[in-house]
């Protein structure tokens, strides 16, 4: 295995800068919504620097941006690098736009270098990764594994009332020069570069985390039903207070599934109470529980022990329960090729590793239905994201840039120089 060349730290750096300032908060954050003025601002710069160098822009219906760089053969599939550059409301600089602006410094340090790949490399900028101002995130990578938009999306309203539909057209219509391209066009191969997201790197003093996969979620939606009753006249025996219940379930759950599995996450975040009155015994209490797990069968199964353990704590009780998913989305699994040549590479830099399930979601779970796909992660300080605060040092944006370009090029069993 050879390594690829030495890609140029400072550019990438300086790119990073300057796509922060595109939505920058006073926090030093990044508030750049999806299909919103400031992401079609970032999306044109991509576009305005990668022609700059030649590179071909194209984007597709879901506004998903393509940069390709030519191959030997290009009738051949490219291989694909990239991220987002949406961000969250309060969000940071590096998430998303660290592997977008990576993508770009591999294909610009390959044209540097005069390298020729056996087929084309394409940066590609996913549409909507993040879905804090339309659901569902990963909407554009989605859409390029599927074929089709989801359900209802033409329907679909940000906080303000505003349409995808008229956004995702708006966002399209900014980008005259990029030509369009059919939906879901195929790839070699697909390599994400992303910040962890959580704390596992940086406490354990790796660089690179080689990333198997990405768990699975499923979100259950939990109806207790019990009676309505008068706060103050109504003795204990008689009650059947659906709080205190969902009380009972909930405890009993985190006393159980984490504690005995290190893998398993169990979050509940929303709870509703009717009629939700101070002096009044709730009758109905609804709440969504949030699990996730790196194999499937397990979220089978701890799905049927949350609903056996609800069902005897809502008997005891004197309430029905009942239980709906509302959200199911299988874990992803990597390409071992593809993992075990990021691994080699980043220790052949002398890089260290880490192999790892990555707890969040990314465009590379979708892209990995399609053909190989893997993921690289670098640390983020204290774990931070979703947060102005998010913070990679210079250091691992450019280890983890270096690794993407050396995986890339390994990939494509590259080509000769010029
Ligand atoms: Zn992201």
């Amino acid at each position: 295995m050879t390594l690829g060349p030495t890609i140029d730290g400072g550019r990438l750096l300086a790119r990073l800068d300057a796509f922060a300032a595109i939505g920058g908060t006073p926090a030093g954050g990044v508030n750049r919504p999806a299909l919103s003025v400031e992401d079609r601002a970032a999306r044109a710069l991509l576009a305005r620097l990668g022609a700059a160098r030649g590179f071909s822009v194209f984007q597709d219906a879901a506004a998903n941006l393509f940069l390709r760089r030519s191959g030997a053969d290009n009738d051949r599939p490219p291989f694909m690098i990239g991220s987002h550059l949406d961000s969250q409301p309060t969000g940071g600089r590096y998430d998303g736009a660290l592997g977008t602006l990576a993508a770009l410094e591999v294909l610009e340090t390959l044209e540097d270098n005069g390298i020729v790949t056996a087929s084309a490399v394409e940066l590609v900028a996913w549409t909507n990764e993040e879905g804090s101002r339309f659901s569902p995130g990963a909407f554009g990578s989605q859409v390029h594994a599927t074929g089709v938009f989801p359900d209802g999306w033409q329907d679909t309203v940000d906080g303000n009332g505003i349409r995808l539909a008229d956004e995702l057209a708006a966002t399209l219509a900014a980008l005259p020069e990029a030509i369009e391209r059919p939906l879901g066009l195929p790839a070699a191969g697909y390599i994400e570069l992303h910040i962890e997201q959580g704390p596992l790197l940086e406490r354990q003093g790796a660089l690179i985390g080689v990333v198997e996969g990405i768990q699975g979620t499923r979100w259950l939606e939990v109806v207790i039903e019990g009676q309505v009753a008068h706060a103050g006249t109504t003795p204990l025996a008689d009650r059947r207070d659906a709080m205190a219940v969902a009380a009972a379930i909930i405890a009993r759950l985190q006393a159980t599934v984490m504690p005995s599995d290190s893998d398993a996450r169990l979050t509940v975040g929303r709870l509703t109470l009717v009629p939700g009155a101070v002096n009044v015994i709730p009758g109905e209490v609804t709440f969504s529980i949030d699990l996730r797990h790196p194999n499937g069968g397990e979220i089978d199964r701890l799905e049927a022990e949350i609903g056996a353990l609800a069902a005897e704590t809502a008997a005891s009780g004197g309430c029905r329960v009942s239980l709906r998913r509302s959200m199911d989305v299988a874990p992803a699994h990597f390409d071992d090729r593809l993992t075990g040549i990021i691994q080699s590479v980043a220790e052949k830099r002398g890089f260290p590793t880490r192999r790892m399930f990555s707890g969040a979601f990314h465009d590379a779970l979708f892209m990995a239905r399609l053909g190989p796909a893997a993921m690289i992660f670098v640390p983020c300080r204290n774990g931070l994201s979703h947060n102005e605060a998010e913070y990679v040092e210079p250091h691992q944006a450019i280890a983890g840039t270096q690794v993407l370009c050396d995986a890339t090029l390994e990939a494509m069993q590259l080509g000769k120089h010029r």
